[in-house]
């Protein structure tokens, strides 16, 4: 009975504009149908004023938000999580690139985007920006598995032909036909979406980059996925590679890469002029703070971002991050500011999760809140998980507090259940 509405009773919890303002409903009641939200409120007067009985799924005690967004990624690398002891360019060399090599083989691929996307669903993360390898077919195995379970899912075919093991570099001609065929197959099929992907600046060569900007013009709706600034010898590098161009972004920008439908991940170590064009052209970055501590990379300037008018989301950044949770990648966020002097609050972290993540992604019409008319994807989360979090939130004295002890001390323990399109497709 798929259009037999269904009705869920929780803590409620969405944000709204791109101020993030928030709504809560301690007893809310939200009603789906036909994938979709239809109503958000308080229990009590939607119960009441509801024309017909609803079946009710009880979650009372806990909190229900929109399904989280991880905006930066990459599946190939879930099992090289937690691998010691290299900054970015040692990491790449001696952990990524002999992994990626895997993913030439489609069933290797095929069972790792499996796993890769049961694992998300286990953190909340229901929609991701998430990077696949070289090889066309590990795309193919990503958007199979994201159709399957019908997800809003952003992936692309990395581009890379140059600086990097023979076997994973593609050719600028091949790297561009073979991300025309994936978009052919792909562009417009469930709720999947295509980012053109060269790794970074360092393993594209300028035919490579200009191509990849030739793609982004010819077919509108793409997305440009790609890294930008994330350490400080990467950067000395791309400018030894491209002495002509005034900055790290300056090269991408060059190209025709910039724009609303462009994210960057990292940007840590960015100039005045960079943060100026990051806003101006209406591009985002991924927040990564995992991944940045984990490899020494830098801290991200926030308040900076946000005063540029940069959209940010949360990424968790597999494998250099250390957790698939976006819950996680608040509390390192959380952290990382703490040391610039600079606070996360709560509600904006919340936000940050949700609909700043599908803002930065330019899906906020589709997902990121509670809104009747978006895609029900969403998840209940269990404020009692651990013995640790419940003592925390008895102490709590209110809503902030909460979010606060979530954030730091919650993982995927604190996910109920995850939602996809109104379909339980994790937890109980
Ligand atoms: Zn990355």
């Amino acid at each position: 009975m798929p259009d037999h509405p269904q009705a869920y009773r929780a803590s409620l919890l969405q944000f709204s504009g791109p101020s993030g303002h928030y709504q809560y409903f301690a007893d809310g009641l939200l009603i789906v149908r036909s994938q979709r939200i239809l109503a958000c409120g308080p229990a009590s007067a939607l119960l009441a004023r509801w024309p017909e009985p609803l079946p009710v799924t009880d979650y009372s005690g806990q909190l229900i938000c929109a399904g989280f967004v991880d905006c930066h990624s990459h599946y190939p690398q879930l099992d090289i999580i937690a691998s010691y002891g290299d900054q970015l360019l040692d990491w790449l060399e001696n952990y990524t690139f002999p992994e990626e090599q895997r993913f030439a083989d489609y069933r290797y691929a095929r069972h790792q985007a499996g796993q890769f996307l049961q694992t998300l669903l286990q953190q909340g993360t229901t929609s991701a920006m998430v990077f696949a390898t070289v090889h066309p077919q590990s795309v193919d195995a990503f958007f199979e598995q994201a159709l399957a379970l019908n997800l809003r899912m952003i992936c692309g075919k990395v581009l890379m032909d140059r600086h990097a093991p023979t076997a994973l570099c593609d050719t600028a001609e091949t790297g561009e036909a073979d991300s025309r065929q994936l978009i052919g197959r792909w562009l417009g099929r469930g709720r999947l979406h295509y980012a053109v992907s060269p790794r970074f600046a360092p393993t594209s060569s300028p035919q490579q980059l200009q191509r990849a900007g030739q793609l982004l013009r010819d077919c509108p709706g793409l997305y440009l996925h790609t890294h930008l600034a994330e350490n400080r010898r990467e950067i000395r590098w791309v400018r030894e590679l491209f002495p002509e161009r005034t900055s790290y972004l300056d090269v991408y920008d060059h190209y025709g890469l910039l724009g609303p439908h462009s994210l960057f991940a990292h940007a840590l170590h960015l100039e005045e002029q960079e943060y100026r064009r990051l806003g101006e052209s209406g591009s985002a970055v991924a927040f990564c703070p995992s991944a940045n501590l984990f490899l020494g990379s830098g801290l991200l300037n926030l308040a900076r971002m946000q005063h540029h008018g940069i959209r940010v989301g949360m990424g968790t950044d597999i494998g250099a991050g250390t957790s698939c949770s976006v819950l996680q990648a608040l509390h390192e966020a959380y952290k990382v500011l703490q040391l610039q002097g600079q606070s996360l609050d709560p509600f904006r972290a919340f936000y940050l999760a949700t609909l700043g993540g599908a803002r930065a992604l330019g899906l906020e019409q589709h997902i990121g809140s509670l809104e009747p008319g978006k895609e029900a994807d969403f998840v209940v989360l269990d404020l009692q998980a651990t013995p640790l979090l419940a003592r925390r939130i008895a102490q709590a004295r209110n809503l902030k507090e909460q979010l606060f002890a979530l954030m730091m001390l919650g993982d995927s323990r604190a996910v109920r259940a995850t939602y996809v399109s109104g379909t339980r497709v994790h937890g109980c």
